[in-house]
């Protein structure tokens, strides 16, 4: 089984290498456009889409006329691949996936290329083609065959390379659980664990939001197109890239120790979408619940471990896990509830204690094999990036 790691750091270019950056993802946005712009012309004066081959000859004569001869200067495969994410665009918007697509403005601040094929890495530099070796913050290791990497600069002005590395995984079922958890995610407790140990939910974005209404008031106040204006939006864009980073780093710390303590999770598939719209959606997107999954998914995947998605609609909260009565009557702001057989119940962890019994039983049911992460690509965090 192949899996895929994205690994992101951050880029240290030379004030002469971020000017080539800069023209790099110049030239990946006007092909975008110009491409967008193309398939549209095209099939209004002939009726039926262009072919991608025709696109790539017309990419080649471009080249050649004197007011785009520029273009030969950037790199031709990331060229190319510009035509292709238009390709994916259309796709995505044939299938409803996504809207038409859009032009890209550097106003909206699209400074992004990405360079298809297999990315050079050394030393603590990467090469980008036709720009030369850059210098990263190369927080970690890279396993694997690197793939592609895509080059980005955020909103702050701070040049990212994100590689995609591929690596093998022996396809081999994992062990029987030993140390198998269940795991009951809520708004105050961010988890409550079968086993008694409880983790508050962080309050990193609340405590960002006066600081962030601090910032935008701030912006609202600048005149617009002048210098502090632009100063100040930079300053908006740090506020928001600091909360994201300390969410990014609880998470990850949280689900490394989970899949490093126990050889099977088993968490209840929650509707995010579901819960969001009540509202209590601010402390749940703080506490990115989806995220949480889709980390333990990965990381147990990574470590020869099982995580255990128990259905949504199993009564977690409402049977009682030491008779298995299930108790009608209990509504969402019962906290503790005392069961007919006699047991005072925490609601959490006898919730986490009934996800445990299920994951279980449908591990022994064999019913787990297709659950974990398949080649899907995914995101590790950005290191000290701040
Ligand atoms: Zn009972």
């Amino acid at each position: 089984m192949k899996l895929r790691k994205v690994y992101r750091f951050r880029m240290r270019p030379t004030k002469a290498q971020e000017v080539d950056l800069y023209r790099m993802a110049g030239a990946r946005r006007f092909i975008y456009n110009w491409s967008l712009d193309r398939r549209k012309n095209y099939y209004a004066e002939h009726g039926k889409g262009i072919t991608a081959k025709q696109l790539s000859s017309e990419l080649t004569a471009l080249k050649q006329e004197p007011d785009t001869m520029w273009l030969k200067e950037a790199d031709s495969q990331m060229l190319q691949q510009a035509l292709r994410d238009v390709d994916r665009a259309f796709d995505a918007f044939f299938k409803k996936r996504s809207r038409f697509p859009r032009f890209r403005s550097k106003k909206a601040g699209h400074f992004a290329f990405r360079i298809p094929q297999r990315v050079r890495l050394e030393d603590g530099k990467v090469y980008v083609p036709k720009v030369g070796w850059i210098r990263i913050r190369q927080s970690r290791e890279v396993e694997g065959k690197t793939k592609s990497a895509t080059f980005k600069r955020d909103a702050t002005g701070h040049w990212y390379v994100a590689l995609t590395a591929e690596f093998e995984m022996p396809d081999v079922e994992p062990p029987a659980p030993r140390t198998p958890v269940g795991v009951d995610l809520g708004l105050k407790d961010l988890f409550v664990l079968s086993d008694g140990e409880r983790v508050r939910a962080p309050k990193f974005a609340r405590k960002g939001t006066n600081k962030l209404r601090r910032a935008q008031k701030n912006l609202s106040r600048k005149k617009p197109g002048s210098h502090r204006r632009e100063k100040a939006k930079r300053r908006v864009a740090r506020v928001h890239r600091k909360a994201s980073n300390q969410r990014s780093d609880f998470l990850h710390k949280l689900t490394t120790n989970l899949t490093q303590e126990y050889d099977c999770i088993c968490v209840e598939d929650l509707s995010i979408k579901g819960l969001a719209r009540t509202k209590l959606s601010r402390s749940i997107l703080d506490a990115a619940f989806g995220e949480f999954l889709r980390q333990v998914e990965y990381k147990a995947t990574w470590n020869f471990k099982r995580s255990i998605k128990v259905g949504r609609f199993f009564p977690s909260t409402k049977l009682c896990s030491n008779c298995g009565v299930v108790n009608p009557n209990l509504t969402l702001s019962d906290r503790t509830w005392l069961c007919c057989c006699g047991t005072q119940h925490d609601r959490d962890l006898n919730a986490s204690r009934n996800i445990l019994a299920e994951g279980l039983r449908l591990v022994a049911a064999g019913h787990t094999e297709t659950q974990n992460a398949r080649g899907e690509p995914v995101s590790l965090p950005t290191g000290s990036a701040a």
